[in-house]
């Protein structure tokens, strides 16, 4: 029996064996799987901790331990874009590391509003962040480590049109936070420092106790504050995150960007943020805010030696477009147009000694002039649908556009990107007037200005 047993359970033991070989192997897979797995929840947080996705998601979700470092996060929902969205374009590939940086800023912005604009036309909610998401995912943030003092490319006085646009580009990467700052993912690189580190705070007036004086600006460090409501002041402010990272600045005399947003009736988002130079965190202190609750105050003064602040809290002028013609400075022609158009378009001319106005010699059209030389194709049999073209998969209008529609219905119509041809449609085609693939045929709706400098 014994050898019976034995022989029966020769078998089992050999399966055993190899059943333990195959569990090692097994095993050595799924570490293998459960370190990838870490590295990439590793590599999506660090990501998000780049670019918040939204802060008032953070404030409730978004933990950090008491120093500033960053608790375990699982890895964000990265939203995949429309089904045939287009391949995005890295704006850093090797040819473009000899950019120029202002170059590369603009380059930066142009893609991010081409993915904004792509997600405006495929009617997703917060097209912006998702804008932001779709440049994170193609690596193209311009700065995606953050940067103590100045970034190349971005002057004092430079405009962004969204607080997307800083994120875009990494100039200040959280979405709704007003201070930006190092976490303790930058101990290796900054292990002079305490982290956290500020190195960007955006002012929105947001604070009930803010105190903006330009120069010298007395800054409420964030949280506590009842964010989608009055904006006063709930609870007491903690010495912790963004409000640490700004104690730390202090301390250790580090600068921090300061940028300033204004409400301003030409931009898009109906803001304005601009970029107001590096200022010192000269002293912090905690006291009692308007509202009763603990709030941290930091005074920070604006570094010497920076060109001249163009805004104050008072007073935004650049970005405004000026109300009538005596205020542009150079004008040389009230209207190139000579009244053709709907709105006039000045040209200046800051550079001539004594400025020439373009008109002589010049003669402004409205319509087509073809040479008798060019033959014109016969034309088109255009497009059947009705209203507006907005099935790219029918309308023959968006087939001869690479089968997608140049145009967004943004704005009374925006260009998504610069092309070399626009198919409009045309006399032949179904569509009415207030077609968005019709939009350069409307009247011109835009001011718009002729520059010579
Ligand atoms: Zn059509
Ligand atoms: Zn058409």
């Amino acid at each position: 029996m014994a050898g019976k047993r034995k022989r029966a359970n020769a078998p089992d033991q050999t399966e055993r064996r190899s059943s333990v070989r195959v569990q090692k192997v097994r095993q050595k897979a799924l570490d293998e799987k459960a370190r990838l797995v870490q590295e990439r929840v590793k590599l999506l947080s660090d990501r998000k901790s780049e670019i918040c996705v939204d802060d008032t998601e953070l404030h409730e979700k978004e933990e950090e331990n008491v120093d500033g470092s960053p608790k375990r996060r699982s890895p964000p929902k990265l939203t995949a874009m429309q089904k045939g969205k287009q391949k995005l374009s890295v704006s850093l590939n090797g040819k473009d590391v000899n950019l120029e940086p202002h170059l590369k800023v603009t380059k930066c912005l142009r893609l991010f509003n081409k993915q904004y604009l792509l997600c405006v036309q495929a009617k997703l909610s917060r097209p912006d962040l998702k804008g932001v998401t779709e440049m994170i995912k193609a690596k193209a943030i311009l700065y995606p480590r953050k940067i103590i003092g100045d970034l190349p490319g971005i002057d004092v006085g430079h405009r962004f049109f969204s607080r997307a646009e800083m994120c875009a580009v990494g100039f200040h990467n959280h979405w709704l936070n007003g201070i930006d700052y190092m976490s303790m993912e930058y101990e290796k690189e900054y292990s002079n420092y305490k982290l956290p580190l500020a190195v960007s705070i955006v002012m929105s007036g947001q604070y009930e106790d803010d105190l903006d004086n330009a120069d010298t600006v007395t800054y409420t460090g964030q949280g506590g504050h009842n964010l989608t409501g009055n904006k006063r002041q709930i609870k007491d402010q903690l010495l912790e995150r963004g409000n640490l990272a700004l104690k730390h600045c202090c301390e250790y005399n580090v600068p921090v960007r300061v940028t300033r947003g204004h409400n301003c009736k030409s931009s898009y988002t109906k803001r304005v943020y601009t970029y107001d130079g590096l200022y010192k965190v000269e002293k912090f202190w905690a006291q009692k805010g308007v509202s009763g609750f603990t709030v941290y105050k930091y005074r920070l003064k604006r570094l010497e030696g920076q060109p001249e602040l163009t805004t104050d809290q008072v007073n935004f002028v650049a970005g405004r477009i000026p109300t009538s013609t005596s205020e542009i400075e150079g004008l040389v022609c009230e209207d190139i147009s000579g009244g053709l158009e709907f709105k006039g378009i000045p040209a200046t001319n800051r550079v001539d000694d004594s400025p020439v106005s373009p008109t002589s010699g010049f003669t402004y059209i409205k319509s087509l002039i073809i040479e008798p030389n060019v033959i014109i194709p016969k034309s088109s049999t255009g497009c059947n649908c009705r209203g507006s073209c907005t099935d790219s998969k029918k309308c023959a209008c968006a087939k001869l556009n690479g089968g997608n529609f140049p145009y967004v219905d943004l704005n009374d119509g925006r260009l998504i990107e610069s092309r070399d041809v626009v198919f409009e449609c045309g006399p032949h085609c179904g569509c009415g007037p207030k077609c968005v693939n019709r939009t350069s045929q409307k009247r011109l709706r835009f001011n718009l200005e002729v520059c010579i400098g």
